[in-house]
């Protein structure tokens, strides 16, 4: 997996990890996510569309690789008798 802008490859656990927020939702690497201020303003748009979606289906959400995920908490069971 690729930057879609330096094109360098994704290195876990540094600023070279790649998210999904780019252009299209291309993956970017937080340095060029943040690189000028249009740039980050169009990464943060993204990752808040994503994050109203996920909030759609729930007001839990585990920020996941991919982006946000919602968490849905199933209905306990009865306990049995
Ligand atoms: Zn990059």
């Amino acid at each position: 997996m690729k930057c879609y802008k330096c094109g360098k490859d994704e290195v876990k656990g540094t600023r070279k990890e790649l998210r999904p927020y780019g252009p299209g939702g291309q993956n970017t690497c937080f340095e060029c996510a943040t690189a000028d201020p249009e740039t980050e303003k169009a990464c943060g748009d993204e990752f808040q569309k994503r994050l109203n979606e996920a909030l759609k289906s729930s007001k839990l959400i585990l920020l996941d690789d991919d982006g946000p995920v919602p968490i849905v908490i199933l209905p306990r069971e009865k306990k049995r008798q």
